[in-house]
C-alpha cells in the first residue's frame, strides 16, 4: 500500500473516530497522548503501514476516542506543529527510559533531551521543589536549559555536571519510569 493509500486509510479512521465530519474539522480534535516501544518492530499503523517501531496513541479530546498504535508520519499528516512536538518529546522521553532500564548514563544531549522535552518535564511537575532550588523547579529547569543550550560542553564545570547528573537521576528519570505516556 502506497502513502496515498495509507493516508485515505488513516484519514477514514480519524474522521470516523471524530465528532467532526470532514478531515479539516476532524484532525483538530486530536492530542498525542502516548508513546510505546514495540519490542519486535512489528507494530501495524492504524493506516495499514507496517513494521512500526514507536507506536503512539492519539486520543479525541471532544469525545475520548483513541487510535492506537499511530506512526509518526501518520502523525505529520495531521500537519499540526504541537503534535510533531509532542511526538518528539516522548520520543527523547522513551530513550532516557530505556537507557535507565539499561542502566546506561543519561547524558544532557540531543540524543535524550531537547528544549521541547525539558519544557514538557517543567510543565508536567517533574522538577519538584527542594530546598536546592529555592522551592521552585523553574530554577532546575532553566539550570538545565542553559547546560543543554551550551555548544561548547567543555565549559560545564564539574559542579554544574554534578548537579546535572543530581537532577537527571533525582528527578527526570524518577519522573519518566513513572510516566504512564511512556511505555
Ligand atoms: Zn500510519
Amino acid at each position: 500500500m502506497g502513502t496515498t493509500a495509507n493516508f485515505q486509510v488513516l484519514r477514514s479512521a480519524v474522521i470516523a473516530a471524530s465528532d467532526a465530519d470532514t478531515w479539516k474539522k476532524a484532525l483538530l480534535e486530536w492530542d498525542v497522548t502516548s508513546l510505546e516501544e514495540h519490542p519486535t518492530s512489528d507494530g501495524v499503523c492504524v493506516c495499514g503501514q507496517t513494521g512500526l517501531l514507536w507506536m503512539y496513541t492519539i486520543a479525541n479530546e471532544v469525545n475520548g476516542a483513541e487510535l492506537y498504535p499511530i506512526g509518526s508520519s501518520c502523525v505529520e499528516h495531521f500537519g499540526r506543529t504541537d503534535l510533531n512536538r509532542r511526538v518528539d518529546v516522548l520520543y527523547k522521553l522513551a530513550f532516557v527510559q530505556a537507557a535507565a532500564n539499561a542502566g546506561k548514563a543519561v547524558e544532557m544531549t540531543t540524543e535524550f533531551f531537547s528544549r521541547a522535552a525539558l519544557k514538557f518535564l517543567f510543565e508536567e511537575g517533574a522538577f519538584t521543589p527542594d530546598s536546592y532550588n529555592y522551592g521552585d523547579g523553574a530554577n532546575d529547569y532553566e539550570f538545565l536549559l542553559k547546560m543543554f543550550g551550551k555548544r561548547d560542553k567543555t565549559t560545564i564545570t564539574s559542579k554544574q555536571r554534578y548537579k546535572i547528573r543530581k537532577l537527571v537521576s533525582d528527578k527526570i528519570i524518577p519522573f519518566v519510569l513513572a510516566d504512564p505516556r511512556v511505555v
